[in-house]
């Protein structure tokens, strides 16, 4: 069976992560340079991917966004402020992903098929909801018990039609990869993973991930790929926060390429996920 690979980016900037946004940051610095480095790399590979754009930046990038769709791009939903869904009640939720798509909507002529959560945060309910709005897929599933803010999205009665692709009527969802290792699910598809792990443990990991049938679901965000290292974070900012934002930026490009020809050499086929809706 042909495997399938999502090299994602989650759009969104640097201020919008988790760990920052309860904190006084200073949103006049910016990383969002990341995503045409992303944008010119993909086009080295003619990969074509998908970019889940954070709603509240879409005016302020229009001209990026605009790039992502005349070079064969897709762009979805990664909610409006970059606010976890399960921290939103059903009716938040409902206000937020109505901006999102309007916002899209109104400034590109775009209408968007799917869906990522901040933090992988969704649950069955607002699973729910973001059919009502016509969205064809969501891509906040992933199995990892290990993470305090990741959701534990149940769809047990969608119909299993890959190692981890779940359709239910027209609707799909796609589980983000992780790997097993002594019983425990690690994830080895995060721009946070590539860039904090030796490179000898990804290969190791990717090298027994490769063992699986699964598809490679990735992401990774552009302050991962923005040249612009020297961002003033808030000052009580905790040591392992600093290590988990820094570590790794100014050679995840390197390894990104590493990690492409490793999917290459195992004949991955590059795709967005709205292709998905026609493979399977
Ligand atoms: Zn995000």
């Amino acid at each position: 069976m042909k495997k399938y690979a999502v090299l994602g980016m989650d759009v969104e900037d640097w201020f919008h992560l988790d760990y920052f946004l309860d904190e006084k940051c200073d949103i006049s610095q910016n990383t969002l340079d990341g995503i045409e480095i992303y944008l010119d790399l993909l086009k080295d590979y003619k990969i074509k991917t998908t970019f889940f754009v954070v709603g509240e930046i879409v005016v302020k990038i229009q001209n990026i966004l605009k790039r992502i769709i005349e070079e064969g791009h897709e762009i979805a939903l990664h909610s409006y402020h970059h606010r976890r869904p399960l921290s939103m009640s059903p009716d938040e939720f409902i206000e937020d992903t109505r901006k999102s798509v309007e916002i899209i909507k109104n400034t590109l002529g775009y209408d968007v098929k799917g869906f990522r959560a901040p933090c992988f945060s969704l649950d069955r309910q607002r699973l729910d909801i973001l059919r009502t709005f016509g969205l064809r897929y969501d891509a906040s599933k992933i199995n990892f018990g290990n993470h305090a803010l990741y959701g534990n999205l149940e769809v047990n009665d969608y119909q299993k039609i890959a190692e981890d692709i779940f359709k239910k009527e027209d609707f799909y969802e796609f589980e983000t990869s992780t790997v097993e290792l002594f019983g425990k699910n690690i994830p080895v598809s995060g721009g946070g993973y590539l860039r904090i792990l030796p490179w000898k443990l990804t290969q190791y990991l990717m090298s027994v991930f490769l063992k699986t049938k699964k598809n490679y679901f990735f992401y990774i965000h552009p302050f991962e790929f923005s040249r612009n290292y020297n961002i003033v974070i808030p000052e009580n900012t905790k040591a392992i926060t600093k290590f988990r934002f820094n570590h790794g930026r100014k050679s995840v490009e390197k390894k990104m390429h590493r990690l492409i020809k490793i999917l290459n050499k195992n004949n991955y086929e590059f795709v967005k996920f709205e292709d998905l809706l026609e493979k399977f």
